[in-house]
């Protein structure tokens, strides 16, 4: 029996993963469940999955959880300590790090610091703390299993993960599909004025507010470049982008003889779930098969980056390494949530990440300490910037 900890069940990842969990009760057991403020959502899942704990990130909330689960055998907790400690304690084998942002990254480090099996999610926490949760990994045996579904379909098309750092296997670049956004093939001049809803508005894939923003923006994608150098100890310039509007192919890895490997599949995060959660077997997703025929074809494009700029953003944060990814990642979490609130217009958010990155803050990017101090240096600079473009 695999003991899950679902962190950030409440959101559309935790959904899916709660999901393909309900489908194999002789498999998994979900024992701890977290959301950040729906107290009301949580008990709801509470009383459907019956975990051992249940954590709500807003203390202030906690009274109501407890009041809410009273009538179950589930210890109510609250706090960023909590899902810290929940994702290192001893009766979980397996984490599901579904947070949004960078306040996943304390449960996710915790989690391979302890050796866990971790299903990864929250790329943000591999954009700002990239190669101390590779070492944590390395150093305490735990196994990474990417959720994210290029970086789950890259890990299925290579004979290990960290194959594009062998001469030996052959593999020459991980090309990375994007589905383009709501907004694909659109101008500079229309973008000017478009709103939260049409930026949340996806063609293909049913997410939460933030990566919907990001996925509009392209930075999605430009976070994802930053998630597959460390994940696959690929250099940047081994990391190529092409639009695939349909969202079928996942992702694929290039070899030297000129073979190309695709996963394709749904877009279905369920897919990627069921393969985190049940590896090295295969296990039912409840994902219907695709037909090929039905389909008829499939579209590839290069990407616009003169009308999204945060692609190259986030290439260059990558080139420029130390703690330029932490600072983009901080300076886009507050453009969008700026954005999301109406107070920032959707050509500003690659503004203000540019305007952030230039502004010469520093730190030490080896600690978890120097770069909980960068994050928090970048965000109040970002929001600097954000208010002179309001
Ligand atoms: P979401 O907004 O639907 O859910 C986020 C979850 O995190 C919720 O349970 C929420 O309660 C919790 N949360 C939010 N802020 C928190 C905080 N400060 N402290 C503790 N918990 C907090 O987001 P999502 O779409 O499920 O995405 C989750 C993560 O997975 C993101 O990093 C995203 O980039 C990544 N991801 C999502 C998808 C997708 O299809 N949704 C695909 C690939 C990767
Ligand atoms: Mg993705």
């Amino acid at each position: 029996m695999r003991r899950v900890a679902v962190l950030g069940a409440t959101g559309s990842i935790g959904a899916s993963a709660l999901d393909v969990i309900a489908r194999h009760p002789d498999r998994f057991e979900a024992t701890v469940l977290s959301a950040n403020t729906r107290v009301d959502e949580l008990a709801a899942l509470c009383h459907r999955f019956k975990p051992r704990r249940a954590i709500i990130a807003d203390p202030a909330r906690l009274a109501d959880l407890k009041a809410a689960l009273s009538d179950l055998d589930c210890i109510a907790e609250a706090g960023p300590e909590a899902l810290e400690a929940a994702a290192g304690d001893t009766e979980t084998d397996t984490v599901l790090a579904a947070i949004v942002g960078a306040a996943g990254m304390r449960s996710t480090l915790a989690a391979a610091r302890t050796g866990k099996r971790l299903l990864l999610a929250n790329k943000e926490s591999v954009v700002v703390a990239g190669a101390l949760l590779m070492r944590e990994v390395a150093d305490n045996g735990a196994e990474i299993l990417p959720i994210d579904s290029e970086h789950n379909a890259i890990f299925q098309c290579l004979p290990s993960p960290q194959a594009v750092a062998d001469a030996h296997s052959g593999v020459e670049r991980i090309v990375l599909t994007a589905s383009g956004g709501p907004f694909r093939g659109w101008s500079r001049e229309r973008l000017g004025v478009v709103t939260p809803e049409q930026a949340c508005a996806h063609p293909n894939w049913d997410m939460g507010r933030k990566i919907s923003v990001d996925s509009a923006t392209l930075m999605n994608k430009g976070l994802e470049v930053i998630e597959a150098h460390w994940l696959f100890a690929a250099r940047p310039e081994q990391i190529e982008v092409v639009v695939h509007p349909q969202s079928i192919v996942h992702s694929l890895v290039g070899y030297r003889d000129g073979s190309l490997l695709a996963q394709l599949g749904q877009p279905d995060m369920r897919t990627a779930l069921a393969y985190g959660l049940g590896w090295p077997e295969r296990i039912d997703a409840g994902v219907r098969a695709l037909d090929m025929a039905a389909l008829g074809s499939l579209d590839f494009e290069p990407p616009d980056r003169h009308a999204f700029p945060c692609l190259d953003l986030a290439y260059s944060a990558l080139e420029q390494g130390g703690g330029a990814p932490t600072i983009l990642n901080a300076a886009n979490e507050v453009a969008v949530s700026a954005f999301l609130q109406r107070q920032l217009g959707f050509l500003s958010i690659p503004e203000v990440i540019a305007a952030t990155l230039d502004a010469g803050l520093d730190g030490d990017s080896d600690s978890l300490e120097g770069l909980i101090a960068l994050d928090a240096a970048a965000r109040r600079e970002a929001e600097l910037q954000a208010a002179r473009r309001h």
